[in-house]
């Protein structure tokens, strides 16, 4: 069977097509829903920037163009498809599918669902999820989760796992047997909005102390940029920190260093609530090799569990996860 998944951000539109089977002659990875086993293939992925400052309505008929443009490259035609998942940048209302919140406003209170129906004139089904819930769905049945399998031995569906992307933000997707956890009003997994410093920095939601301002690569930034006053003229990113600290430039050391006690302790407070098989980390900040250095020994130290460090993996799929997790809606419901 074909799938699309469709990964949309404030920057870009990705259309993927994914080919599913329980055996497949060319399979690029495994796939465990929890309830059954598939092997399964990217063919193609096709992207156009989502220009949202054309507005909602052309925002769509270019989506629209996108999937069948896509479909049409992939040699398939429209009743190929089995489903169409979408991957948005907000809250999902898990009764409507409709996008109640997020930082790309023109799709807030769209009916997403039934303006791509009504575009490619067909009753395919479409279901939408939040990005980061598809980040952690596409680590769970097809990457992180699989690995976490091999290692222990315990099957998909007896698993927890979190997914967190530390990136420009932080967020945060919990899968339970290969399914979403999303909660009354779709908010589960917005674990970057929880406090991890009372009293902290301010966040744009309203709050102070929230995991995003210190777990994510502006939060990094900042900590350096504040540090440092007006004795640079440029603010070095996440990155550049990252390899400054490697050069034993002090400051940039202690950065990253407060950065792992931070993430040390936020894995340990989910680790404390959800007791997770295992945590994947994606995003930005989740490339560099130094995050993992000694984070067992800070997780042993954090979770109230004595001794217990949970694992955490960096991410399996790469930048192709949000597109298999919107992909694998269908298949998970
Ligand atoms: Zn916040």
């Amino acid at each position: 069977m074909l799938l699309a998944g469709i990964d949309i951000g404030g920057t870009k539109m990705e259309v993927s097509l994914f080919e599913v089977a329980e055996r497949l002659e060319n399979k690029e990875f495994d796939l465990h829903t929890g309830k059954q086993r598939y092997q399964a293939r990217k063919i193609l992925s096709q992207r156009t920037p989502t220009d949202r400052h054309l507005g909602y309505e052309k925002v769509m008929v270019n989506l629209v163009e996108l999937i069948r443009e896509t479909v049409e490259s992939a040699s398939a035609s429209l009743k190929d498809l089995r489903s169409i998942g979408l991957g948005l940048p907000g809250i999902i209302d898990p009764q409507t599918g409709i996008m109640k919140n997020g930082n790309t406003g023109i799709f807030i209170e769209q009916d997403l669902i039934g303006d791509i129906k009504k575009g490619l004139e067909s009753d395919i089904e479409v279901n939408t999820a939040n990005d980061a819930n598809c980040f952690a769905l596409a680590e769970a049945v097809a990457g992180a989760g699989v690995k976490y399998r091999e290692e222990t031995g315990i099957e998909i569906a007896d698993h927890i796992g979190v997914g967190i992307i530390v990136g420009t933000g932080c967020g945060g997707g919990i899968i339970r047997g290969g399914q979403m956890i999303v909660g009354r009003n779709g908010t589960a997994g917005e674990i970057g909005h929880s406090t991890l410093i009372s009293g902290g920095h301010t966040c744009y939601c309203g709050r102070r102390g929230c995991a995003e301002q210190y777990v994510s690569g502006t939060g990094i930034e900042s900590a350096y940029a504040a540090r440092i006053y007006s004795q640079i003229k440029e603010r070095p990113n996440a990155r550049q920190i990252f390899e400054m600290a490697e050069e034993q430039e002090p400051l940039a050391k202690a950065i990253v260093k407060e950065f792992k006690a931070n993430l040390a302790l936020f894995i340990a407070n989910l680790t404390n609530i959800l007791d997770a098989n295992y945590f994947v980390l994606g995003g930005g900040v989740s490339l560099q090799p130094e995050v993992y250095n000694g984070l067992d020994d800070l997780l042993k130290r954090d979770t109230y569990n004595p001794g217990y460090a949970p694992k955490v993996y960096q991410n399996v799929l790469g930048d192709s996860a949000g597109g298999i997790g919107a992909a694998m809606l269908s298949l998970t419901k």
